[in-house]
């Protein structure tokens, strides 16, 4: 469904050239949950944001290979054919929910906004907004759709812009580190979330945590300093990592994650 060949990104700063993503290769398919791992810095956002050409060029350059979106090039496409499969077809959730709400709209008119725009054949804008929201977990939306974001806590946040990329019923939903501003307890009902929609679609899970990965995923790939020094399955890669920084994130894990490994291991006996 979406194939990532060879792509290498650079940036051009003045005169000086950075290499963000080097030569990475991954595929993601049709109800697969792939984990993108990675310290900061190691090109996980470069990547998300290349699927759909998001990146600002310049400075961003796409110097080698391509993205293939259902056997197609997004590198060949138009910026009009870009446009309806931002969205659309591939959908995004960053990480901070309260920059990515605008302030001075009610969650309503947000959701209506993305809604018109995306699925201008829906006929009662609002039933599909509380419909969304109600997917989400959100209890009794009519209650709260008129609210403004400063009313949402930070997980319920998370929650309307996880509603606002589902509405559009995209193919793809890539999520860009979607907890890690939340805290722990909230975490784990949006994890819970994601676990929940993983049968409906393929989503691409950005995360630097790699007790996520094991939870959620059907796949992942490691990138180390814009390379990818891992992809496979989730379970395989846990038993026998290839390369050493996947080893060393693995080890990084909190307590909790190190028991879960344990657990595993037993259970496999
Ligand atoms: P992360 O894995 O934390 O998401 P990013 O994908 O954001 O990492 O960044 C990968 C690399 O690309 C970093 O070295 C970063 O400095 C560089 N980079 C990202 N965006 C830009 C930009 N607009 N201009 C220059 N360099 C950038
Ligand atoms: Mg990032």
């Amino acid at each position: 469904m979406l194939e990532i060949q060879g792509l290498t990104i650079k940036f051009r700063d003045g005169k000086e050239t950075v290499t963000a993503v080097s030569d990475v290769s991954l595929t993601l398919q049709k109800g697969e949950t792939l984990g993108l791992v990675g310290e900061s810095g190691s090109g996980k956002s470069v990547t998300a944001l290349a699927l759909t050409r998001l990146l600002p060029e310049p400075p961003a350059l796409y110097a080698k290979g391509d993205v293939l979106f259902e056997g197609e090039s997004i590198l060949k496409k138009k910026k009009t054919a870009l446009r309806s499969i931002r969205g659309r077809e591939i959908a995004y959730i960053f990480q901070d929910p309260a920059n990515s709400l605008n302030p001075v709209f009610s969650i309503y008119e947000q959701l209506a906004e993305t809604i018109r725009l995306h699925r201008p054949e829906v006929q009662n804008v609002r039933r599909e907004a509380n419909f969304w929201l109600e997917q989400v977990g959100i209890v009794n939306p009519e209650k709260r759709i008129d609210h403004y974001p400063f009313q949402f806590s930070g997980g319920m946040q998370q929650r309307v812009m996880i509603a606002m990329a589902l509405s559009c019923r995209p193919k793809i939903l890539v999520a860009d580190e979607p907890t890690t501003a939340l805290d722990v307890t909230i975490q784990k009902q949006i994890l819970d979330l994601f676990r929940t929609l993983k049968s409906e679609m393929s989503i691409l899970l950005i995360t630097h945590n790699f007790g996520i990965v094991r939870g959620l995923t059907d796949k992942v790939a490691v990138l180390y300093r814009g390379r990818l020094v891992e992809f496979g399955n989730t379970e395989t890669v846990l038993k026998a990592p290839q390369h050493p920084y996947t080893r060393a994130l693995i080890g990084c894990v909190p307590h909790i994650g190190q028991k879960l490994v344990r657990l595993t291991t037993i259970d496999n006996l």
